[in-house]
């Protein structure tokens, strides 16, 4: 992808994921008002149990933006200490019950829980952030169901910036279920050819600095430097980390790879805006069937 020229200097592209956002959201708005006016009230439940600030605060702009296009969202929050039982009791009840069409399980979980412990136990017609393994599982085979939001924003965002997917090769850097390994999946599923990196792996610039996109999901700021960067290459950042300031920070040391990369995405404003729009999408979605 071709960088900008500005004040005299190559810098990359911004691959802004506002505008797609916005689009989807005005899209779900128009869907869920026709549910209303035929009488379902579209209705999403984010079960937490944490007292993590970032992860509350994330939540609130979940229920904030559902709200605006007009979805009916609660937050059943089974504080800081709730056992495994507490919460796969809530999600089974949650999937039983015929007013609510979209759930989601937030991260992080009390401590020695995982996500992928519980997530089995919210009903895939509703599991609208993939988290359940089935969910996976269909990514898998491209068959219909829901993809972790995240994972299914970095397409999005590829595509509506007319990246081209087909024969490329794509480095993912992270391999988590919720965002590294459904990327993949997807990716393939576009017959991209794609490297997974992570932790273990050694030499990480020998394989990102050969790919045409590279797609960093990690959560470590500044991880990827400019020599981890193809010339012209297109770099997706995923990574959010609290900043001290109360900012968010990418995986990727801007001021160094905007100089390298053709085009990169911002954070805050790239992934996060379509990651939190498909969520809202995907419970239309599950209220239509
Ligand atoms: P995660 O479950 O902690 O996974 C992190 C991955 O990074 C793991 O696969 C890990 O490898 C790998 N890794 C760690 N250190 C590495 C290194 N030095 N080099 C290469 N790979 C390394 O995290 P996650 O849930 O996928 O989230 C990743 C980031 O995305 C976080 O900052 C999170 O906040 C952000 N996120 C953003 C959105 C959004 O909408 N924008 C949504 C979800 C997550 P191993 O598997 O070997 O341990």
């Amino acid at each position: 992808m071709t960088a900008t020229t500005t004040a005299g200097r190559q810098i990359a592209t911004p691959l802004s994921g506002k505008a797609l956002a916005a689009e989807i959201r005005r899209r779900t708005t128009e869907r869920v008002t026709a549910l209303a006016a035929a009488g379902t009230i579209t209705k999403l439940v984010v079960v937490t149990a944490t007292d993590d600030e970032s992860s509350i605060w994330y939540v609130r702009s979940i229920a904030k933006a559902a709200a605006a296009v007009g979805i009916d969202c609660d937050i059943a929050d089974l504080g800081p200490t709730a056992s495994p039982s507490h919460i796969r009791h809530t999600l089974r009840d949650l999937s039983q019950d015929p007013t609510v069409h979209g759930i989601i399980l937030q991260t992080p979980l009390p401590s020695g829980v995982q996500l992928s412990d519980l997530a089995g136990d919210i009903a895939p017609a509703k599991d609208v952030d993939g988290a359940n393994p089935a969910s996976l599982g269909r990514c898998a085979a491209g068959q219909p169901g829901f993809a972790p939001a995240t994972a299914e924003a970095v397409l999005e965002l590829l595509d509506h910036h007319a990246v081209e997917l087909e024969g490329r090769h794509v480095a993912i850097v992270g391999r988590s279920i919720v965002v590294g390994t459904p990327v993949a999946l997807l990716l393939l599923d576009r017959r991209a050819t794609v490297t997974v990196c992570h932790s273990r792996t050694t030499a990480l610039e020998s394989h990102t600095s050969r790919a045409d996109i590279v797609v960093v999901a990690v959560g470590k700021p500044g991880l990827v430097s400019a020599g981890h960067v193809a010339p012209g290459a297109v770099v997706i950042d995923v990574g959010t980390t609290p900043s001290e300031n109360g900012g968010l920070l990418g995986d990727v040391d801007v001021a160094e790879v905007e100089r390298v990369a053709g085009a990169l995405t911002p954070v805050p404003g790239g992934v996060g805006p379509v990651t939190t729009a498909l969520l809202l999408s995907h419970t239309a979605d599950a209220a239509e069937r």
